[in-house]
């Protein structure tokens, strides 16, 4: 902990109190784009690089890793921040411990922006696995038509299985030797629409879907598609969140961002 003497107090005490908003996904977007019209706030949102492109955001951003957990205590202690609201993707786990572990040391409030996951409905043909490795092993032998909408980074474990046609869909290109020997690249962002899924799924005669269970809606219509078609679903689970605090909606992360600043 920082001590802090008289002067150095009573400034810090009377200025604006400063929020850092983990990021990378739509609720970070959708958050901070309410943040910018908040008086007497000052938010900075923070992305982790990997996008080459990402959405202009209306708050300040800085963009890279902090060097891990003692990396984020530093940058905390350095820019003064009093809060963290945490609006990382569920399976981005590292940086929501990091973020943990940094600000109980410190004393600061953390919340979490969670989201629900899917869950299973009448008509879907779901197989549930914990990992990357469970979705490449459920596949199986037989070679398949799948349809990979996993997040760039997991798409090299699929080069395992090379008996199957992969469609691959990321918003930014894997490095060509990170792709499966058989398959075609699609580079989209949501949100997208049942009608457009289902149709590309008919198109490409995709016969399994592999997915991360992200949850929230802007990815759901993959899902809706392939309980329409009938087509089996490898689903990723995600990691359980750990925290005391979550916020459910936007509202609820307004009024945490808000709130009075502890001296
Ligand atoms: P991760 O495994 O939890 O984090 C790996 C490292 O990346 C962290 O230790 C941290 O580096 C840095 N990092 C991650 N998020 C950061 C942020 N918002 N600001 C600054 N540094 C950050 O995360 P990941 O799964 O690689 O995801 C990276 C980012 O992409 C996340 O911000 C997440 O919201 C977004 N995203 C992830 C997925 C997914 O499926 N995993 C999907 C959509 C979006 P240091 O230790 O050096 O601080």
């Amino acid at each position: 902990m920082m001590t802090m003497h008289g002067d150095e107090s009573a400034r810090n005490r009377d200025r604006a109190p400063r929020l850092l908003l983990l990021g990378g996904t739509s609720e970070a977007r959708a958050l901070s784009e309410r943040l910018a019209f908040e008086a007497g706030l000052e938010a900075i949102v923070s992305l982790a690089g990997r996008t080459r492109a990402p959405l202009v955001s209306p708050l300040p951003t800085r963009v890279g890793g902090f060097g891990g957990v003692e990396g984020l205590r530093r940058y905390l202690i350095e820019n003064r921040i009093d809060r963290v609201i945490d609006a990382t993707h569920p399976f981005a786990e590292r940086i929501s411990a990091n973020a943990r572990e940094a600000c109980a040391a410190l004393g600061l409030p953390l919340a979490v922006m969670a989201r629900e996951p899917w869950r299973r409905q009448e008509g879907d043909r779901w197989i549930e696995v914990v990992n990357t490795a469970g979705a490449v092993a459920a596949l199986g032998e037989r070679p398949r038509r799948v349809f990979l909408t996993i997040g760039r980074v997991s798409v090299p474990a699929f080069r395992a299985a090379p008996q199957h046609h992969y469609l691959v869909r990321s918003i930014e290109p894997p490095e060509p030797e990170e792709l499966p020997p058989s398959c075609e690249l699609i580079l989209a962002r949501g949100p997208f629409s049942c009608d457009d899924e289902t149709r590309l799924m008919r198109e490409k005669r995709i016969d399994i879907l592999v997915t991360k269970n992200s949850g929230g809606p802007l990815t759901y219509a993959k899902i809706e598609a392939a309980r329409n078609l009938a087509i089996e679903t490898i689903v990723v689970a995600p990691p359980s969140v750990q925290t005391e605090r979550r916020l459910e909606n936007l509202d609820a992360a307004l009024d945490f961002a808000r709130a009075k600043r502890t001296p």
